[in-house]
């Protein structure tokens, strides 16, 4: 039997507020010294009051807006009580029956059929969000030489949770899943998604079924602490294999919650269905109940940035960009955000966005790439893309020459005006000039002149290069084209 898995991502990203979710210390503690960024609400310390960070409750309801998600009038903040010495209180502050946002979804553009003539609006795959909700990150442990050190920092750093609907069918779907995600949190300017640095963490829920059914399986299991896309696409993969395994062999699945060893590469145990968690939910009994009213809702509405997939629409429909092109332009805000601005520079003088967008993914992409830069060091100014361009279109430098110039530019971060001047890179349109230019390496190539009298007319492309070479290409290549064949016909009578 054929069997296809069913896959639900937990999706974990710490929020960009200045301060933790219920006490003032500051939440950015990259970096800082262990247990400098505590009080005694983070502390867990008997008696300390929580109060909650507005900015994050914010931050939750702009992702889940982004996401589609419906935004109920009250949510509610619980308590999740378990024991772990990572965990101050002995529970964590989280939202179980009324989470701040539910039923959403998140389109992404299913591998499996993008590359075929689909057109571009069925290709998208539609991945249920659940519910976005907020609760606080617990502190770290470090293990080292048989002990076990606790850094409380990270303790009440707010933290968002993505749930998505048992909606993705292979790993594939998984991966683009957490890749779209990661995109719209970040042009929302919500979290950093920065997986080295903690900032975004996974659980995979995963389960087979035959293939064709449209139940869900009893049973799946959980695999936590999956620190980055590459851990959950290879946890995510051992699994399904595992669970192939078992059930080809007429075995059944078990309910169970799994690590992952990112040493061994594989999926470990960590607890069976009948040792499952009670986290004995009950209403946080000092945070009032949270009144979400419909105005603020539409104050947080209003701040929606234009999202990947509406910018890719409209460069599209407006630029006449290619599906690919606008993927790779909008794949980082600040990209997206250079393009437009090279666009808007270029409106007025004619200069066509997808040229631009050509020149951006093109040669400017291959030079960050050669450099290892991002974006925010690159020393061209998005106009000086449109000014180079309009070099090329008045004539005064060919394409080929404006690739060098350009290399300049993102060396120097100086205007192609003032490179081209300098250098003496401008086009040679003279006529005169290069009239007796064509005439010397006609002298020159007897043979192939020849040839080309004898009727072997390519060879004049050999003769037009040879101009274009003595001119160290600057020469018009149109006008070197016209003198070259003029000569050779005149020639020929
Ligand atoms: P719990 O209440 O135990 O946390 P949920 O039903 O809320 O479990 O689901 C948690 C996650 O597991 C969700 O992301 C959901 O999509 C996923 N999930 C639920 N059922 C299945 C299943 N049969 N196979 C795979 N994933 C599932
Ligand atoms: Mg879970
Ligand atoms: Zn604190």
């Amino acid at each position: 039997m054929e069997y296809e898995p069913v896959i639900g991502l937990e999706v974990h990203a710490q929020l960009l507020t200045q301060s933790k979710m219920f006490c003032a210390c500051s939440a950015d503690y990259a970096g800082a010294p262990p247990n400098t960024h505590v009080c005694p609400v983070c502390l867990g310390l008997p008696g300390a009051l929580p109060t909650i960070n507005k900015l994050a409750v914010e931050y939750t309801i702009l992702t889940a807006l982004a996401f589609h998600c419906s935004i109920p009038e009250f949510a509610k903040f619980d308590r999740k009580n378990y024991h772990y010495p990572d965990l101050m209180k002995g529970y964590q502050i989280s939202q179980y029956d009324l989470p701040l946002s539910l039923d959403g979804y998140i389109l992404i553009d299913d591998a499996g059929v993008s590359k075929s003539q689909i057109p571009e609006a069925e290709r998208r795959v539609r991945i249920g969000v659940r519910r976005v909700h907020l609760e606080e990150d617990t502190a770290k442990l470090f293990h080292v030489d048989g002990t076990s050190l606790v850094d409380v920092n990270r303790s009440g750093v707010p933290l968002m949770e993505i749930v998505s609907e048992p909606d993705m069918h292979s790993v594939e779907e998984a991966r683009l899943y957490s890749m779209k995600l990661r995109q719209i949190l970040r042009y929302l300017g919500v979290s950093s998604g920065d997986m080295e640095k903690g900032a975004m963490r996974f659980e995979a829920n995963i389960s087979l079924r035959p293939k064709g059914s449209t139940t869900l399986s009893q049973t799946r299991t959980e695999i936590k602490n999956l620190n980055s896309l590459r851990a959950m696409v290879h946890a995510t993969e051992y699994e399904i294999a595992r669970q192939t395994k078992i059930l080809e062999r007429g075995g059944t699945v078990e309910q169970e919650t799994m690590g992952w060893d990112e040493a061994r590469n594989v999926t470990v145990t960590q607890r069976s269905k009948e040792e499952a968690h009670d986290y004995r939910y009950f209403p946080e009994p000092d945070l009032p109940r949270l009144e979400v009213s419909r105005a603020w809702v539409a104050d947080i509405q209003s701040k929606l940035p234009e999202l990947p997939d509406d910018k890719c629409e409209r460069w599209m429909r407006e630029y006449g960009l290619s599906a690919y092109d606008a993927g790779v332009l909008s794949a980082e805000k600040e990209i997206a955000a250079y393009y437009d601005r090279a666009v808007d520079e270029g409106k007025q003088r004619q200069v066509d966005p997808k040229v631009i967008a050509n020149w951006v993914s093109g040669e400017l992409f291959r030079l960050m790439k050669d450099t290892n830069a991002e974006i925010d060091a690159v020393k061209i100014k998005p106009a000086q893309i449109a000014d180079l361009i309009v070099l090329i279109n008045n004539g005064t430098i060919s394409n080929n020459i404006a690739k060098t110039v350009f290399e300049e530019m993102y060396l120097s971060g100086r205007d192609p005006g003032v490179i081209v001047q300098e250098k003496g890179l401008a086009q040679i349109s003279d006529r005169g000039a290069l009239d007796s230019i064509a005439e010397k390496v006609l002298a020159e190539n007897p043979k192939q002149v020849a040839d080309y009298l004898a009727g072997k007319e390519t060879i004049a492309r050999f003769l037009i290069g040879q101009v274009m070479k003595a001119t160290k290409g600057q020469a018009n290549p149109g006008l070197v084209n016209e003198i070259v064949l003029q000569k050779l016909q005149k020639m020929k009578q």
